[in-house]
């Protein structure tokens, strides 16, 4: 095999959806696995539907996940070299102008839609003459291009995943390369494109079968070599119809704001249609999956995406994988929106150090470690029967008065004392535990309050601790 070179081609009309970043991590694996190059190409000859906001936001998104491109593009800065090659075809005789008006179209289609046949365009302008073309140019009529397709014939190709394809070309029709406002149509430019870029594999969801026969009597019209396809399954939804917005979030942007892991998502999206050859892992780095990764391994069959098995996953990375160092840094623009105070980055490292383990996204962080950032904790209203007993006053005096010298640094320390009030006041380890974690978090459940003891600072539980005895008091 000669060098590899694959592409991802996003139409920026919309955020990076689930599906297209693993496209993307497949064409990125695949060529950082063969020592090939990956290419970057934004496909925004659509004037009407392309946004570049949304540009932006696929660009930032993919660099989030950690994909990395060795070239970059952008279609609507390529007219000029299109309509070299839409020239070519026309005076090759392999497309023609087309002036048949919207509403003449609408009519064809709504006959094929009355016999239940399926639609294709009646190939009426192809009979035109060259002098009737000139005469209806010279009228102004407006034309789009349409691409001669031949009639009745099949067209096979051997998709790396799907195995041996074949569409015969009266299921399409001749098909527009260029609409009437001068832009060219996908089908079209990704052909020139891949060839010119010299992409050697073309890596892409199975929904584009359908546009891989056009885009093959393209290639042959314009002389160039046919890449290899790898059609990849489509992801479904745990109810098995295909994955959308009806699932939830189906948006990479979605989880980054939701405080997932960049490495966890992309590691998690891997998974969706590829087994790795070692069966019992799950958890890779980019590198291992870059050594790794082959499209040999990639199941015809569709995947389903599982919310929570990547939540899951997510929290694998943050407890075990990700450096204490680069989660705080992840950390700290969630903890600034939730308007807790991160002047003190030595706080935020030891609150996160004893933590990570209780939370698997960085949004279920702020709610887990309010405790340790808010300056006065809110408690409910049927909690404050437990502090009213007689028992859990004496609780909290005592632990007060263990703490008025020196406040315990570790949780050790504080289960000592913990141990300590038993023995004195004669009570159960959850008679010491509830008063205190109600008194410290508003909470009955929550982060390790050994934990949030070792680490919080003297004057806040004093203070939450008095503020509750002065009100049972
Ligand atoms: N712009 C197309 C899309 O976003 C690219 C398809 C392809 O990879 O050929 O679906």
């Amino acid at each position: 095999m000669g060098k590899v070179k694959t592409r991802f081609a996003p139409s920026p009309t919309g955020y990076l959806h689930l599906g297209n970043a693993r496209t993307a991590i497949f064409s990125y694996l695949f060529a950082r696995h063969t020592g090939g190059d990956f290419v970057l190409r934004i496909e925004d000859t659509d004037r009407e539907r392309s946004r570049k906001e949304y540009e932006n936001m696929l660009i930032e998104d993919l660099k989030w996940l950690g994909i990395v491109w060795d070239e970059f593009y952008r279609q609507s800065e390529r007219f000029d070299i299109y309509k070299e090659y839409v020239d070519k075809l026309l005076a090759e005789g392999y497309a023609y102008p087309c002036f048949c008006s919207p509403e003449e179209l609408e009519k064809e289609r709504e006959e094929a839609k009355k016999k239940g046949v399926p639609y294709r365009y009646s190939g009426k302008c192809r009979k035109l003459s060259p002098e009737e073309v000139e005469k209806l140019k010279n009228e102004g009529k407006s034309f789009t291009i349409r691409f001669k397709v031949p009639e009745n014939k099949t067209i096979v190709f051997k998709d790396l995943i799907k195995g041996s394809i074949a569409i015969n070309t009266d299921d399409f029709g001749d098909f527009i390369i260029v609409r009437s406002d001068g832009t060219p149509t996908y089908n079209f430019v990704v052909v020139v494109d891949d060839a010119l870029m010299g992409i050697t594999h073309v890596i892409r969801g199975e929904d584009h079968i359908p546009n891989t026969p056009k885009q093959i009597l393209i290639y042959e019209a314009l002389g160039f070599p046919v890449p290899k396809f790898a059609h990849l399954p489509v992801i479904l939804g745990e109810d098995r119809s295909k994955l959308s917005k009806r699932h939830g979030a189906v948006s990479v942007r979605a989880y980054r704001e939701e405080g997932y892991m960049p490495e966890a998502l992309f590691n998690y999206l891997c998974l969706l249609g590829w087994s790795p050859p070692e069966e019992d892992r799950e958890i890779f780095s980019k590198e291992e999956l870059i050594e790794i990764f082959d499209l040999k391994d990639v199941n015809d069959s569709p995947a389903v995406f599982n919310r929570e098995k990547l939540k899951w996953m997510n929290g694998v990375y943050i407890r075990e994988v990700i450096p204490i160092d680069v989660l705080i840094d992840r950390a700290i623009p969630f903890l600034k929106k939730a308007g807790y105070d991160v002047s003190d980055r030595d706080y935020i490292k030891k609150v996160l150090s004893h933590t990570k383990d209780s939370f698997d996204t960085l949004s279920e962080m702020i709610e887990r470690l309010k405790p340790f950032f808010v300056d006065e904790v809110q408690i409910e209203e049927e909690l404050w029967s437990f502090l009213e007993d007689s028992k859990a006053q004496e609780v909290l005096t005592l632990f007060l008065q263990k703490i008025e010298g020196n406040k315990p640094e570790s949780p050790e320390e504080v289960k000592k004392i913990a141990k300590e009030i038993q023995k004195t006041l004669k009570v159960k380890p959850p008679h010491v535990w509830k008063p205190l974690r109600i008194a410290l978090t508003g909470e009955l459940e929550g982060v390790g309050i050994d934990i949030l003891i070792a680490i919080l600072p003297k004057e806040k539980i004093e203070k939450r601790i008095k503020r509750v005895l002065e009100k049972i008091a």
